[in-house]
């Protein structure tokens, strides 16, 4: 099921022309102020003008302010007739937990890592091979391989590697917590933020499918990480058998604990005690 995208009913959608369906968007201070939810919530109160139903589109819902997603919580809670509300976020965890429980969740489809690297040449004039890598690591999502594309690539490398290699060749406990130190922690003993952690993990997962690619006996051209073929070569022996994608699933499960809002710290021990 998907909109036709051809006829008037799309074409006024797409120019957010179409009466029935209302947008709530950050404003250029990146947030969604409780007067305009509160003017959007009164246009609710009549029926449909054209269509059978009305939606109203919460972009970026994560940067309601506070008392924006309080004044939204009845509305979410008992729609007006033939109102649908849909909130999008990549953080559902900075949600507030009421406006968490009363919505469903969906998550959206991946996009192919091929869309996603015609997006970045094509949008934003990323070169082919920096696009491959960042799409590599997306995961589906073209603004987490915006968001790879603006990181500083080769400190988040250069991390991602000393990471895999501590993990790989050292079997101790304390070894492995030193380990994680290196995903919490910058070398000047700053704290990362979880976006950054977060960004280190999806490399390190890039890293760990190259292992495992190579391990197969794949195509060297299609790494992730060219650049790096060498050093994804020495990693194969420690990573082989089940331990690359098991690692990697680890890596999987981090992430969505850190977006859940778990601790930091307590993600990165565990994930050096898994890989
Ligand atoms: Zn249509």
């Amino acid at each position: 099921m998907d909109a036709c995208g051809v006829c008037r009913a799309c074409d006024r959608i797409a120019r957010g022309m179409h009466v029935d369906v209302l947008s709530l968007e950050p404003d250029d201070r990146a947030s969604i102020k409780i007067d305009v939810v509160r003017g959007v919530l009164a246009r609710t109160a009549f029926r449909p003008f054209e269509g059978r139903r009305r939606v109203v589109v919460v972009r970026d819902a994560d940067t309601l302010e506070v008392q924006a997603q309080n004044a939204l919580l009845k509305s979410l809670e008992e729609p007006p007739p033939g109102t649908v509300f849909v909130s999008t976020t990549a953080v559902p965890g900075l949600l507030l937990p009421t406006v968490r429980s009363r919505c469903m969740r969906l998550r959206f489809g991946r996009l192919s890592e091929r869309d996603i690297q015609a997006i970045l040449t094509r949008d934003h004039g990323l070169s082919a091979r920096d696009a491959r890598t960042a799409a590599a690591m997306a995961d589906g999502s073209a603004g987490q391989a915006l968001a790879l594309g603006d990181a500083d690539l080769a400190t988040l490398r250069e991390t991602a590697l000393l990471l895999l290699r501590q993990t790989a060749s050292q079997a101790s406990a304390s070894a492995r917590l030193t380990a994680a130190g290196l995903l919490t922690t910058t070398p000047s003993r700053k704290e990362r933020s979880r976006d950054d952690i977060a960004l280190m993990l999806r490399v390190v997962a890039s890293m760990l499918r190259d292992v495992e690619l190579l391990n197969a006996g794949g195509d060297p051209g299609t790494l992730a990480n060219p650049a790096l073929a060498d050093e994804m070569g020495s990693l194969k022996r420690a990573f082989a058998g089940s331990r690359a994608p098991e690692a990697f699933s680890a890596v999987d499960r981090a992430i969505m604990a850190l977006d859940r809002n778990a601790g930091a710290k307590a993600v990165g021990e565990w994930l050096a005690m898994q890989m």
